[in-house]
């Protein structure tokens, strides 16, 4: 096997979920609420389907993605628990979305009306999640069309109204009142619904952000992302839960050579060594998603010491400066990022990358193989 792979920490994994679901116990005083675990993106990069399993075992209620293609790989997998689909499907998705029992947000009358042909084709009844835009102005009805949308997919004989949910674009700001008066605008929402004379179903709001910050917006439901695979939403955020880093991208120095001082290294010829000293060359590269942009600001960690990128990250190579009296060798471990301490992690790679550790980790190609640990 190649030396750049992707350990995935399940247990870390595992831990997040239960960590979230203690704050929100303890906040709450009581049960917390459901959990539904985005797993969109090949679960941010992580694998979707062992996450999948991993977060069902460790207590979610539900699973969410972005795409059909991926509510299949879970279905084709064996998985039968509820699976949303937050994305919009085209038409010629919809007859194979409705055989695979996923449970779509909807949020305008075709749509519903497309997808009640649909099951009705596919001789199912689906369950769909009425999605309410309060301020992201994405996917989402206004909230004045909800409760006539809630009650046309309550009379669509096809469909069920399994939920309503509405999604947050600045609750990983802390204390905003943006966030405080959608979730006002929300609940209004819902209230109307059932003065239409119809079940919501589900109520759910709170992503990352919201489960960390914003208990009002908890609900019925929650739809954790990046927290379960270790990462704050935003730096803004208080550090208030103990969130463990799952993945970590490890490589190993594969050749290392003394030069003298003024040599140039790597594209562009943009470093000059300072001094005599010796360069190693790692075999990751922009081409396993590690971001060009880390080229001379990046670190990287060897045997539990901190060394600079030198040079320009190239598509499968970059190089570290290891020093005249070198403490490590071909064959020693490196960490691009992870959960050591010691080291990098996704938020700092975000930070030098001008980006957010969600990038940073969806954007690890397929070509790094992950490895699961537990
Ligand atoms: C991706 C996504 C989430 C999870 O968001 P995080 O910020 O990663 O917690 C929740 N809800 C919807 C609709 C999403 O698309």
């Amino acid at each position: 096997m190649r030396a750049t792979r992707a350990v995935i920490r399940l247990a870390n994994f595992q831990h997040n979920i239960r960590e979230l679901r203690r704050h929100m116990e303890s906040q709450r005083g009581g049960e917390a609420p459901q959990i539904c675990v985005a797993v969109k993106a090949d679960g941010y990069g992580h694998g979707i389907l062992r996450c999948a399993e991993a977060a069902l075992e460790a207590g979610a209620s539900s699973l969410g993605v972005a795409a059909v293609s991926e509510g299949a790989m879970l279905r084709d997998a064996g998985i039968r628990e509820p699976i949303l689909l937050f994305g919009i499907a085209r038409k010629g998705e919809l007859e194979e979305l409705a055989e695979l029992g996923l449970s779509p947000f909807v949020a305008d009358e075709t749509y519903i009306r497309l997808l009640d042909e649909a099951a009705a084709s596919a001789g199912v009844k689906l369950n769909v999640h009425l999605k309410v835009d309060t301020g992201m102005g994405r996917i989402g009805c206004r909230p004045d069309e909800a409760p006539r949308l809630a009650s046309q997919i309550q009379h669509a004989k096809r469909l069920r109204l399994a939920g309503t949910a509405t999604h947050f674009p600045v609750a990983d700001e802390d204390d905003s009142s943006f966030t405080h008066e959608q979730i006002e605008l929300f609940l209004r929402t819902v209230k109307h619904i059932r003065e239409a004379g119809t079940d919501p179903g589900v109520v759910h709001a709170a992503n990352s952000g919201a489960i960390i910050g914003y208990p009002d917006a908890w609900a019925d439901m929650v739809r954790p992302g990046i927290s379960v695979y270790g990462y704050y939403p935003s730096a803004d955020q208080k550090r208030t839960l103990d969130l463990r880093p799952v993945m970590e991208l490890v490589s190993e120095i594969v050749f290392v050579k003394r030069v003298a001082p003024d040599t140039p290294i790597s594209y562009g010829c943009t470093y000059r060594t300072p001094q005599e000293t010796v360069i190693a060359t790692i075999p990751a590269g922009y081409g396993d998603g590690f971001n060009r942009l880390l080229s001379s600001t990046g670190r990287v960690l060897i045997d539990g010491k901190t060394y600079p990128i030198v040079g320009r990250v190239c598509m499968d190579q970059f190089m570290v400066d290891i020093g005249a009296k070198p403490e490590c060798c071909v064959g020693s471990t490196v960490t691009l990022f992870g959960p050591d301490p010691a080291g990098p992690n996704a938020e700092e790679l975000a930070e030098l990358c001008s980006t957010i550790p969600y990038e940073i980790l969806t954007g690890i190609t397929a070509r790094v193989p992950r490895i699961y640990l537990d």
